[in-house]
């Protein structure tokens, strides 16, 4: 399998070369040639191998029609190694839970940092340390977190070979337990930052090192972010294991609801779908942030500017832009990359905006590619997690309330609807004290995390600085 740009640059690549890399030259996103086609006979060896030998061969079987260049053996020792019951607290690591009538949860978020950006970043660990070692290369990973990405890297990477992380964070403004969460980690080779701004403040500085190419060249710099390949790639494991636990045969379709910010997660159901998942819809449920939302109704997609981008109680979908976006707007167009150049590299650079409204291709979102979309506020999310608080007994994080409250619009009788869950409520305590009058339930191993001796390094918002840092922990 070889991997093009969505922005037609002629190169074609295989799975390890684009792993290491961020964008394609040409500023596009990288996606494969083809979605292989998983047919009838597949779907059911699918579904044996998760049954009798769980998720990581189900992921094996899954990956191996991506990657041509990792020995097979490999490639299963790394995905055994990756989704564990020990790591993802469960067996069935994304058990389903039942709410009312077709009406699911799948539940992602049982790794080591309680969302489900472990499920790809756990994976993505393995495979740096894998390959890095390969070819006898180092990595320094710098990343801008106002929360989940962080703390999800560190834990993926922490104490690996060849692996560093820098991740910059807003000083004082992520929650006491995601601030725990990444300070009290005491390896080596994770350097938590906080700048004294904002997480815009972090993200520019990520650009400006990056755009020192001498500088990103000469300490070997990367990134993790949802627009690496291999993540989006291990998401699309998780559709198939909640498919195959929803339905008992390969004709039955599904549906599913995912809470959605830079549409990296929708779009690994999107990729599942292409492959021939029976699934009828991708629901897309953002917050105030509705960029995606404008979209699917309208067919205008308009970035916003930071007045416009609001701070939410679901705050890990608060985006300005959705980064992924394009990759699905490539397959929209037919993949014609001259036109996704003129659309995200020339139209929203001048305009921050492009609208598709009389474009036949935009009402092939819904028909043919099953996407619809719905909006969530904070006084959905209060009443989403009381009523299901009430009701089933269940505790749910905010982001997973915008996806139960949208999910409710866009169910069908009969189809089940999973939701995915991507975050444990103990993330976002406040919320859910404010909904419940109580505190959520805290998982035993986090007991105390708030007290541990904290790994942090106050810096003010000057790239040279952080720059300054860089070097002097790098060999
Ligand atoms: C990252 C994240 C999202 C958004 O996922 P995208 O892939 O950016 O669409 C939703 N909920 C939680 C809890 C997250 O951490």
């Amino acid at each position: 399998m070889l991997y093009l740009s969505t922005r037609g640059h002629p190169d074609r690549k295989h799975f390890c070369d684009i792993l290491l890399e961020g964008l394609a030259p040409d500023g596009g996103l990288y996606l494969p040639e083809h979605y292989p086609q998983v047919d009838d006979a597949m779907l059911t060896r699918l579904r044996t191998a998760y049954h009798e030998q769980g998720y990581a061969e189900l992921a094996f079987q899954l990956l191996s029609l991506y990657i041509d260049d990792i020995p097979a053996a490999d490639l299963k020792a790394l995905c055994a190694k990756t989704y564990t019951a020990e790591v993802f607290g469960t067996g069935e690591i994304v058990p389903l839970r039942h709410l009312e009538d077709s009406l699911w949860l799948e539940a992602l978020s049982n790794g080591p940092t309680l969302a489900f950006k472990d499920m790809a970043m756990q994976l993505l660990g393995n495979l740096f340390e894998y390959e890095l070692a390969r070819r006898g290369e180092q990595l320094n990973i710098l990343g801008a977190t106002s929360g989940d990405t962080g703390s999800a890297a560190e834990y993926a990477m922490r104490g690996k070979a060849g692996v560093r992380v820098f991740m910059t964070s807003p000083h004082g403004r992520m929650s006491a337990f995601q601030q725990a969460q990444m300070f009290s980690l005491q390896d080596e080779n994770i350097h938590n930052i906080a700048i004294e701004g904002v997480f815009d403040d972090c993200q520019d500085i990520v650009k400006a090192v990056s755009n020192d190419h001498a500088f990103k060249h000469k300490y070997k710099i990367g990134t993790v972010n949802s627009i690496n390949w291999a993540r989006l790639l291990a998401q699309v494991v998780y559709y198939f294991a909640g498919y195959i636990q929803a339905t008992e045969e390969n004709h039955e379709k599904v549906s599913f609801t995912v809470p959605s910010g830079n549409f990296g997660n929708v779009c690994a159901g999107h990729v599942a779908r292409s492959m021939g998942l029976p699934i009828d819809k991708l629901v897309v449920a953002t917050n105030e942030n509705d960029v995606l939302d404008e979209f699917f109704r309208t067919g205008v997609y308009r970035v916003r500017g930071s007045a416009d981008t609001h701070e939410t109680s679901s705050p890990s979908m608060d985006i300005s832009k959705a980064s992924n976006f394009e990759r699905f707007v490539f397959d929209l167009l037919g993949r014609d990359g001259a036109r996704v150049q003129a659309l995200f590299g020339d139209a929203l650079a001048r305009e921050g905006r492009f609208d598709l409204s009389a474009d036949p291709a935009f009402a092939d979102a819904a028909a043919r590619y099953g996407f619809v979309s719905g909006k969530s506020t904070h006084a959905d999310r209060l009443a989403t997690i009381r009523d299901t608080f009430q009701r089933f007994g269940m505790t749910i994080d905010t982001h997973t309330a915008d996806g139960v409250k949208v999910a409710r619009a866009h169910t069908t009788p009969g189809v089940p609807m999973l939701v995915l869950e991507t975050a444990l409520p103990i993330k976002f305590a406040e919320t859910i004290e404010e909904a419940l009058g109580h505190a959520p339930d805290r998982p035993a191993k986090f007991a105390g995390i708030e007290d541990l001796p904290k790994r942090v390094q106050v810096m003010p918002a000057d790239a040279d600085v952080v720059k300054a840092y860089i070097a002097r922990h790098c060999d």
